[in-house]
């Protein structure tokens, strides 16, 4: 049985969070985009609107529906607008102190029927949903980057997750016209466990100098038809990001395989993320 979803609350109004509530508005559900930052909601309400204009020029649908969706997302800065969701996603930064912390400040503002899911890549969801007071309404919903473009969702389930929120997340998904497919809680869950070693593979390969950036995104995109080459990509993905995600997948599964390529440690060190800072293997500025 699942539980009716009308409002929708996000937290971290940055390049997942702004997509997750794109697709949101568009099929028609209620939006609060919350943020530390009144910046960073203000920038993220205005991609959805510059991402809004250009999936109306391409003709996906009309000036009134882009309208529609805008007026039902509000901005909050704060967790008080979050009250009356029925279903809360965190897109916040991938740290797992952060994101706890988040947890534990936003619980007692939430509906206790209230589902609340982390678009976290990477980490384990028994140990997220623990550090809540609803281990069994918590759940791993990982939308894939660029949101309103790609159509794959991983839904995963922590150890106590029951099945009123695993239906109920379903059918959000199936809403907003996304394909789900199922993972066990396994550090990076699939796409990431598969994805995240290619990449880093890949910056070991610049490391050591077999090629330059541009030879190796052109192997990929050219050798493997790739449609982005590896380095490209982990710009768009956001280079911390992608460190945290090896770092989880290095502690998690104890294997040195995953051992973070030191150049990509260095990249974040010097505050090279990729594209949302202007500079990572590419220079964007
Ligand atoms: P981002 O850096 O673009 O945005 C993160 C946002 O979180 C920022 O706006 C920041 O101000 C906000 N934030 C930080 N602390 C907060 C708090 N306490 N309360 C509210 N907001 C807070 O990062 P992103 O790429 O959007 O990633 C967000 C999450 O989505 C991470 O868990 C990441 O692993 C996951 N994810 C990322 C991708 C990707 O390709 N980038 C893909 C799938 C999932």
């Amino acid at each position: 049985m699942a539980f009716e979803i009308k409002r929708i609350g996000i937290i971290g109004a940055g390049q997942m969070g702004n997509g997750i509530a794109h697709v949101c508005a568009l099929a028609g559900y209620d939006v609060v985009l919350n943020d530390i930052s009144p910046d960073r909601i203000r920038a993220g309400l205005a991609t959805i609107n510059g991402n809004m204009v250009r999936q109306v020029a391409k003709g996906l649908y009309d000036e009134d529906e882009k309208q529609r969706a805008l007026s039902r997302i509000s901005g909050a800065d704060s967790y008080t607008g979050l009250d009356d969701a029925d279903l809360v996603i965190e897109a916040a930064v991938e740290k797992e102190e952060v994101k706890r912390r988040i947890f534990s400040e936003v619980c007692p503002h939430l509906k206790p029927e209230a589902i609340l899911a982390t678009n976290t890549s990477s980490i384990s969801i028994t140990r997220l949903a623990s550090t809540t007071d609803r281990p069994e309404r918590f759940i791993g919903i990982h939308f894939m980057n660029p949101v309103p473009l790609m159509q794959l969702v991983e839904l995963v389930r922590g150890i106590a997750t029951e099945d009123e929120t695993f239906d109920s997340s379903k059918e959000f998904v199936t809403r907003i016209g996304k394909t789900y497919a199922v993972s066990e809680d396994f550090p990076a869950f699939m796409v990431n466990r598969i994805l995240l070693p290619m990449i880093n593979e890949a910056i070991y390969t610049l490391y050591e100098g077999v090629g330059s950036v541009d030879a190796i995104d052109t192997a990929m995109r050219l050798g493997a038809n790739h449609p982005m080459g590896p380095l490209q990509l982990a710009d768009f993905i956001g280079l911390d990001t992608c460190l945290s995600i090896m770092q989880v997948l290095h502690e998690g599964l104890a294997d040195s395989k995953y051992r973070p390529c030191p150049l990509l440690v260095k990249y974040v060190e010097a505050g090279w993320l990729g594209r949302k800072t202007q500079r990572g293997f590419y220079d964007y500025r």
